[in-house]
């Protein structure tokens, strides 16, 4: 019930909009890396110093006017242009809303390309967040495009809830690929619903791409998915430079350090901007304790 509030919440345009007036608010700023370049190169020089790589996030999704999309590319080419410049031990993620997929396909993948093209210039890898059903096979279409065109820096990411999950994790075996139990309501004809059925077909598709797979990236919180990774790269000599572990900034930090320190490579997912408020509920609803940022927040006013 909870999740499918915040869920609706996320997706409601007019508060997504409204939210950008007003800079982080309701505990998002524990969660989000301030609301420009500056503020969140500062907090991935502090984890990279911690021994903790980064893909960053600069937010927004369900972008419906060109004029934004193109503004969501020229930020993200800031970032590379940061990451560059700085010497930062980090890469981009991105969501294909953001970048117009909702507009036009060509339009978005000459974006993306764009982007992917300097990116590679500079030896930066380029992730495309997955998001809802509806933009899965268009992100695959993305991704296998851009390879085919040449670039060898882009990936994507498999959703542990879908049923075809583990059929995808095989076809891009080849492919630097972030493993996720996945974030968003589907519907039972594709995606399972219970939480033990995503977890076993998370632990599935995680085996699978750590024996196959080029580069895994498992995205997770989850102690026992964590420590189940850990004994089953072990048992079967898989290099640890073969994996990371990934989480999300603000999320479970004496975690996050502590499997850095244990010499694990580690990521954090570092999103900042104005358009925080749709990736602030989302959380919510993955984790209704979270409220307890909000309730905080509020309340220490
Ligand atoms: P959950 O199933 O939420 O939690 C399992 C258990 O882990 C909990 O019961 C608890 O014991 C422990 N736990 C979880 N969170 C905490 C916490 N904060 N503190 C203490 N214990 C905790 N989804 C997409 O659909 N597309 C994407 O592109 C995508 N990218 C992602 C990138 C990253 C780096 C991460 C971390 C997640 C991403 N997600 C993405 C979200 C993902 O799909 C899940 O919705 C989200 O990670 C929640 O699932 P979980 O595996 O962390 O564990």
């Amino acid at each position: 019930m909870l999740r499918d509030l915040f869920i609706g919440l996320s997706e409601n345009q007019l508060l997504n909009r409204a939210a950008r007036n007003y800079g982080l608010q309701l505990g998002a700023q524990q969660v989000v890396a301030g609301t420009n370049i500056t503020e969140m190169m500062d907090s991935v020089k502090e984890l990279n110093q911690a021994g903790i790589a980064c893909t960053i996030d600069n937010l927004g999704e369900f972008v419906y006017d060109k004029s934004e999309a193109i503004r969501a590319k020229e930020q993200i080419l800031a970032v590379v242009k940061a990451i560059h410049e700085q010497q930062a031990d980090a890469h981009i993620s991105l969501k294909p809303s953001q970048l117009g997929l909702d507009i036009d396909y060509e339009f978005c993948r000459e974006q993306i390309k764009e982007i992917a093209e300097k990116a590679s210039r500079d030896d930066i890898f380029v992730n495309l967040d997955m998001e809802n059903y509806p933009r899965l096979e268009p992100t695959f279409r993305l991704v296998n495009e851009l390879s085919e065109e040449g670039y060898t820096n882009i990936g994507t990411v498999i959703q542990a809830y879908f049923h075809r999950a583990l059929k995808d994790t095989r076809a891009y075996r080849d492919m630097r690929m972030r493993l996720v139990k996945g974030a968003y309501k589907e519907s039972p004809a594709v995606a399972y619903q219970k939480k033990q059925e995503i977890d076993e077909n998370f632990i599935r598709i995680i085996e699978w791409h750590l024996l196959h797979g080029k580069f895994t990236s498992i995205a997770t919180h989850d102690d026992r998915i964590i420590d189940h990774v850990k004994r089953f790269a072990a048992e079967h000599d898989i290099e640890r430079d073969q994996f990371e572990f990934q989480m999300l900034y603000g999320f479970r930090k004496d975690l996050q350090l502590a499997l850095a320190k244990e010499g694990y490579r580690f990521c954090t997912y570092v999103p900042f901007g104005e358009d925080w408020y749709g990736y602030f509920m989302r959380r919510l609803a993955e984790r209704p304790q979270n409220m307890n940022l909000m309730v905080k927040q509020v309340f220490n006013k």
